[in-house]
């Protein structure tokens, strides 16, 4: 009998992919399409709703179509916060995609924490009063689109992340809903009830009935419509982005920690059963619901990681491919003193400074290509102890071991200063697309093809550790140069 395998859909902010996996976690087959951004204005980040669910269609099928059986079901992960509201009765989005990155509701995020609202938004979400979260994505849609609002209140539009508006697609129309991860991103959702919190619905002016309800990860979500895809399958798992790849990485239990290296970096912390408000500018979310136990986590970001590198690479041409920054950096015995603070657009966790400005500091007639590559690639390090700190504050565990994904973890000599850095193994997994492979896990689970979390736990295989190989005066040696560095950019020195 062949192999049992399960479809992930990854719906990420610039393509949309599916990935056919094995019950091991094996990718069997990929398909990908780009997905264009448009910045209509300075701030504004927007995507074609359409393009989105054609291009997710599309990939989908050419997965399928390469299939030789049926897979057991189908997971979707996807762009987080991302925010779509479209007419019921037509299916046609009112408006663009607004991206998660869009700042245009900057003034009036600014207008609410002036009238003291961020308190109560922050004990019910876990989040900060920002624009980045759906909910005055939304109310700008209403505000600003020929007759929307009084179609909302005719209880005539809905409104979705991406998850939710794939899900209506498939489904044909028949289903609006959403997963607890999804929700808990929007602003709107009360993070211990798990349900939407009427006075932030006020708040924002957002009318109950274009919400989706909310489900568990593991949930019959939908079945797909009759003949749109060459098997009848059921949509059984979903998570938003970061907490997918949490899945995909086993981090089970409380003080786990996955770290994933893209352009940005995004560190998310097992913390248990029990919400915590941050008390060092973290988010708290929503990690997963399955089978009635909910865990939360605590997120931090960086905006800037593999950035940084794209930077020498395509700026400074001091090299010509990424993985190269690697040998060059191996090529000296140190930094020789330069540090360099990414921080081109401001510094995120756990600093909050959006008008802080990049340096490269310590900078003397010695140095030369190699001190600076170097120096980008410690800061991934430095960025993610100042990250480690925050959440060991909040959460009262100092991680042992960092599970890292994400293309820059290619890269050994990253890997192995954050292992010096932070004092922890570090540990890459085998199969690098955690967050596909944490919404097949989910539509797994649905499908019975894993029992529960303990089977998924035992796939989880290790490529590379590293573990600390420095001593602690080296390390605080190190850590005091940055300090130093950093300490110059927040002071706007
Ligand atoms: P995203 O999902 O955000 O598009 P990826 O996970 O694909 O990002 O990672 C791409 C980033 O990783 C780029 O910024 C690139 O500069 C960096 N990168 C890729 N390989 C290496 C390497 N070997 N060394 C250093 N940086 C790398």
């Amino acid at each position: 009998m062949a192999d049992k395998t399960i479809l992930a859909i990854d719906q990420g902010t610039t393509s949309s992919r599916a990935i056919l996996f094995s019950e091991r976690g094996d990718i069997l087959e990929v398909a990908q399409k780009e997905l264009t951004l448009h910045y209509p204005h300075k701030g504004w980040v927007e995507q074609s709703a359409v393009d989105i669910w054609n291009d997710t269609l599309e990939v989908t099928k050419q997965v399928l179509e390469k299939a030789k059986t049926a897979p057991e079901a189908i997971g979707i992960t996807n762009q987080r916060e991302t925010t779509v509201v479209w007419d019921k009765n037509t299916g046609e989005p009112v408006y663009n995609a607004i991206v998660w990155q869009d700042r245009r509701t900057a003034d009036l995020c600014k207008d609410l924490k002036g009238q003291g609202h961020e308190p109560l938004v922050s004990k019910r979400t876990g989040l900060l009063l920002d624009p980045y979260f759906s909910a005055t994505k939304i109310a700008w849609i209403l505000d600003n689109v020929d007759g929307a609002r009084k179609k909302a209140e005719a209880g005539d539009l809905l409104f979705g992340t991406i998850d939710t508006w794939l899900l209506w697609k498939l489904s044909g129309g028949e289903v609006h809903a959403t997963d607890v991860t999804n929700a808990s991103r929007t602003m709107l959702c009360n993070l211990i009830t798990r349900d939407w919190d009427d006075e932030l619905l006020k708040l924002f002016n957002i009318p109950k009935s274009m919400m989706p309800e909310i489900k568990e990860n593991v949930s019959e979500f939908a079945k797909v419509k009759d003949g749109l895809l060459p098997y009848d399958l059921t949509v059984g798992g979903i998570a938003g982005d970061q907490q997918a790849a949490l899945i995909g990485q086993a981090c089970f239990e409380e003080g786990m920690v996955k770290s994933t290296y893209g352009t940005g970096c995004f560190a998310l912390m097992n913390i248990g059963r029990n919400f915590k408000q941050s008390q060092n500018k973290l988010l708290t979310t929503i990690a997963y619901t399955i089978n009635g136990d909910t865990r939360y986590a605590i997120e931090g970001s960086i905006f800037v990681a593999g950035a940084a590198i794209q930077w020498l690479r395509d700026d400074l041409g001091f090299f010509k491919d990424a993985a190269e920054s690697e040998k060059m950096a191996t090529s000296v015995d140190d930094n020789n003193g330069v540090y360099f603070v990414p921080a081109f657009t401001g510094l995120g966790a756990p600093h909050w400074k959006p008008e802080a400005q990049a340096i490269i500091s310590g900078l003397t007639r010695e140095s030369n290509k190699q001190h600076i590559t170097r120096a980008a690639l410690e800061a991934q390090a430095y960025q993610t102890m100042d990250l480690m700190g925050a959440m060991s504050a909040d959460s009262a565990h100092t991680p042992e071991v960092i599970r890292a994904d994400g293309g820059l973890v290619a890269n050994n000599f990253v890997c192995q200063f954050i292992a010096d850095m932070l004092d922890v193994e570090v540990q890459v997994p085998i199969v690098a697309e955690t967050t596909a492979l944490g919404a097949a896990y989910l539509a797994g689970l649905y499908a019975g093809v894993y029992e529960n979390l303990d089977d998924i736990k035992r796939n989880w295989k290790s490529d590379r550790k590293f573990k600390p190989q420095i001593d602690s005066d080296e390390r605080k040696k190190l850590a005091d140069g940055w300090k130093t560095a950093i300490g110059m950019v927040l002071s706007g020195a």
